[in-house]
Order: C-alpha cells, then sequence, then structure tokens
C-alpha cells in the first residue's frame, strides 16, 4: 500500500475543474490582519503541535501525538469512558489509534456518526524542504509544514470542533465518535483494526471522512465546487515475471525472458479495460462538463448522456485527469530484467498497477491480463493487500447538512460526488458495508497540491475559513 501514495487524492480530478471558473461566488478572502477569535487561536495552536510531530513510519512518533490530543480532550472535558487508545504493531512499527466519543443526550435512539482522520505522514527530509517540514511556518498567505494538508489539517479541524461544542455545552442527539487512525500512509493495520471495531461495536449509520474533498478553487482563487469522495478505485499490483534457463549471449537460444516479457507488456499497453459508468460517474462527469471549458467538457457531457458515444469516450481516454473515471487501468510501472551484459536472461520481471473499476475485482483482472497476454509462461504475482469497497452514497441527510455548511461561505456552490483513483481510510469501512464519504473542509487550488511532496502546504485562509465546516455539519446532523 506504500507505493502508491503519490498520486492520488488531493492532485486527481480537481484539475478537470480548475480551467474553468463559470462559479459565480466570491473569491476566497485573503487573511486579513484582524485578531484570531478565541476558537481560532485553538485551532491554530493544535495545527502548530500535531505538525510538530514526526509522525512518518519509523520515527515512532504516534503515540506521543495521541498522548497529546488525549490532554486536549481531557482538559475539555471528555472522560477516560470517552477516550479509548489502542496499540498496533504495523509490520514491526509500533503505532496507535485513538477514539474520542462525544456521548449523545440521554435518550437519543439516532445511530451513531463516525469521523475520520489519519494521524501519520509520509515522512519529509528536513535537507530537502526550504523550511522545517515539522514546524508550522506561517508565510506568504501559507501554513507550510509536513501534513498541513494531508491529513493534520483533518485532525486539526475535527478535533477543535469537538472542542468548541464541549466548551458550548453543546450535547448532541446521536453519539458522535472520532476515529484517527496511526498507519493510513503504510501498512493500514489500525485502519483495518478500527474499521472491524467500528463496525463490530459501534454500527454507525454512516461515515463521514476528513483525509479528501474539499472546495475545489481556480488559479484565480475563485471557487468552484465541492468535491464529495464517493468511492475509490482498487489497488492492485502485479508481478510479471518469465524464468528461463538462461545461457551465454554467445549462443542465444529460440526464447528470451525479456523479449517475452516486452511482448506481454506490449499486449498490455494496446489493451483497453471495458467502458464502465455507474451513476456516480455519470453525474460526476454531467457536473463536471458544466465547468470544464471546451472540448474536454463537451465529451464529459456526452459521455454522462450516452456512455456508448465513441468520440466522447476516446476525448476523454486521451485526458490523464478523466481517463481513471472511465474504467479499470493497468499500466506498467517497473522493470528489471538479465544480470550480465553477456548472459542471457534467466528473468525478466514487470510490476503493473493496476486501478480496478468498483465492483469489477482484483482476480477478474488479473485473469483478463492473462487472456490478453495469452501466454501461460508469465507467471503473475498479486504484491497488494487488495481492499475492494463499492460505491457509497451521498446520503440526503449528509448532503443537506453539507449544503447548510457551504452555504454559509459558498452559497449555492455545486456539491461534486467523484471517484477517487484509490486510497484513504474509507475504503476500508465502505468494504464493510458503512455509506463514507469524504468531506474535508479545506479549500485548494491545483497548484497549491503538495500532499506527499516537498513543502506542503495550505492556504492560511482556506484553514480559517474551513473551520466552522464541521461545526455546522455536525449540529446540522446530530442537533
Ligand atoms: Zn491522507
Amino acid at each position: 500500500m506504500k507505493a502508491y501514495k503519490n498520486s492520488r487524492k488531493w492532485s486527481g480530478r480537481l484539475g478537470l475543474l480548475l480551467a474553468a471558473s463559470l462559479f459565480s461566488a466570491q473569491p476566497v478572502l485573503a487573511q486579513d490582519d484582524a485578531p484570531l477569535t478565541p476558537d481560532q487561536q485553538l485551532a491554530r495552536d493544535i495545527y502548530r503541535d500535531v505538525v510538530a510531530f514526526r509522525t512518518a513510519r519509523g520515527q515512532q512518533q504516534v503515540p506521543a501525538m495521541v498522548a497529546y490530543l488525549v490532554d486536549r480532550f481531557k482538559q475539555a472535558g471528555f472522560s477516560d469512558d470517552d477516550i479509548q487508545v489502542t496499540d498496533y504493531d504495523s509490520e514491526g512499527e509500533k503505532t496507535q489509534g485513538l477514539m474520542v466519543t462525544y456521548r449523545a443526550k440521554p435518550g437519543s435512539t439516532a445511530k451513531p456518526i463516525v469521523l475520520l482522520g489519519h494521524m501519520d505522514v509520509v515522512d519529509a527530509l528536513a535537507k530537502d524542504w526550504v523550511r522545517p517540514p515539522f514546524t508550522l511556518v506561517e508565510e506568504d498567505g501559507y501554513f507550510f509544514g509536513r501534513a498541513t494538508l494531508d491529513n493534520k489539517y483533518g485532525i486539526t479541524n475535527l478535533t477543535a470542533t469537538f472542542l468548541r461544542l464541549k466548551a458550548e455545552g453543546w450535547q448532541p442527539s446521536r453519539d458522535l465518535v472520532l476515529v484517527f487512525s496511526g498507519d493510513e500512509e503504510s501498512g493500514m493495520i489500525s485502519t483495518r483494526a478500527q474499521a472491524k471495531y467500528v463496525a463490530d461495536n459501534i454500527d454507525p449509520e454512516f461515515i463521514l471522512n476528513s483525509d479528501a474533498g474539499g472546495v475545489a478553487l481556480a488559479e484565480d482563487d475563485t471557487p468552484v465546487a465541492f468535491r464529495v469522495q464517493s468511492a475509490e478505485k482498487t489497488f492492485a499490483t502485479f508481478e510479471l515475471t518469465i524464468t528461463n534457463p538462461g545461457g551465454h549471449s554467445s549462443r542465444p537460444r529460440s526464447d528470451n525472458a525479456i523479449y517475452e516479457l516486452a511482448t506481454a507488456l506490449g499486449k498490455i499497453a494496446a489493451y483497453q479495460f471495458p467502458v464502465r459508468a455507474t451513476e456516480l460517474t455519470r453525474s460526476y462527469f454531467a457536473t463536471a462538463g458544466k465547468l470544464t471549458p471546451g472540448e474536454l467538457g463537451q465529451a464529459m457531457l456526452r459521455f454522462a448522456a450516452d456512455p456508448s458515444d465513441a468520440p466522447a469516450i476516446a476525448t476523454l481516454r486521451a485526458n490523464p485527469e478523466a481517463v481513471g473515471t472511465l474504467g479499470t487501468t493497468c499500466i506498467a510501472t517497473m522493470l528489471q530484467a538479465g544480470h550480465a551484459e553477456n548472459a542471457l536472461p534467466q528473468s525478466a520481471t514487470a510490476t503493473v498497477n493496476c486501478r480496478i473499476f468498483p465492483g469489477e475485482g482484483a482476480a477478474a483482472t488479473e485473469a483478463k491480463l492473462k487472456q490478453v497476454i495469452g501466454n501461460d509462461a508469465v507467471a503473475f504475482k498479486l504484491i497488494t493487500n487488495v481492499t475492494e469497497s463499492p460505491e457509497s452514497v451521498l446520503r440526503d441527510d449528509v448532503q443537506a447538512a453539507l449544503r447548510y455548511s457551504l452555504d454559509k461561505r459558498y452559497p449555492g456552490m455545486t456539491i461534486l460526488p467523484y471517484m477517487e483513483s484509490g486510497g484513504t481510510d474509507g475504503m476500508h469501512y465502505r468494504t464493510l458495508g458503512y455509506d463514507t464519504v469524504a468531506i474535508s473542509g479545506a479549500a485548494m487550488k491545483a497548484s497549491d497540491m503538495f500532499a506527499h511532496g516537498l513543502n506542503e502546504r495550505l492556504p492560511v485562509a482556506s484553514f480559517y475559513g474551513g473551520l466552522d465546516h464541521w461545526y455546522w455539519i455536525l449540529k446540522k446532523l446530530a442537533e
């Protein structure tokens, strides 16, 4: 799971929308010099403190961050019974998960809501960064630091919202449960265990994730749409290997591991998986098409109306931002072969990474690739711990709460459910049958996306602008 975290989430389908600025709301206001309110100051303090924990794999810092958060929740009045810390062994690394329950008022009968975030981060090396990665630096209208977006913004936002509601003496009409994982960016051992625990012990009505989605801004900061992550493609990586007796390169055999593998890869390159369309992807294209100018937007609209429209499919397939929404993709990503320049190769291995359309399954995808290659000598090895998950529904109550919250910031903003190319905690809950959508409060433009990369940042205006996001959503869903 580790290797696939680069191209996902925050960079994905957003690009489609960013050329457009048809949405006629006011731009996000730049941070003015007004003093921070107590709620803003509290959130900023938590943000500063959690960014300082280097919760990357190998650093063993998640427990320290958990202890810090536990302290915050206790100070705010959450009792020992409301707080649950669990140890996990994530492939040899000690990590922890944290669950905090905001208890419903007596007599409440509605099922709980679970809220997700992850405390771990992709590591960052100080020597490669312009600023220290584990120090929150506010500069030029941005907060810089590892996980200022992914996902310590979400952790901060959810935590600060709980503390704020508690300070107001608010009592929800149903249990609200924060579930923070400790190895989302690596083994997802804590995520899997928490998802099982949630299913067995909490059985929520639905789940909201802070780790994807959010407001898409155009490059001029004009808000374009609110993205709701409603599905994730299945991630599966295969190693394809040809072995051969080899020999001296001066005495070539008729068969050759490199040639055979190259032939197999050529067939994969030429193959296109069937076009798939679901209610989610069609409505995505119908909405995104209106927000996307030119030929691409027209193709989206035509595909939404008729998923068999061949010219529209050709246009969408040619666009890297759109092709993943059309169906399964499998692509060669690594290659290794031979052992000496003057020896026949004894083996040749290619790594093929698939993003499988929900419902198709890894086994069927493997079978299809084998059929396409048509050479039984190619050995397949699945090297991913695969989690297949169905699409989630954007429930009416969640949509109404989101609308209520968004209208305070961006009246009338388009809400745009989409399918992710893969990789958040959410899939582990979807696979257990829980509707899970990711609805971050962040507002970002494509050029500000540095999650997992160097100099990750979040606009200061987005940080403060989103602080009421969960506050209104939770009030609406649990008033
Ligand atoms: Zn994340």
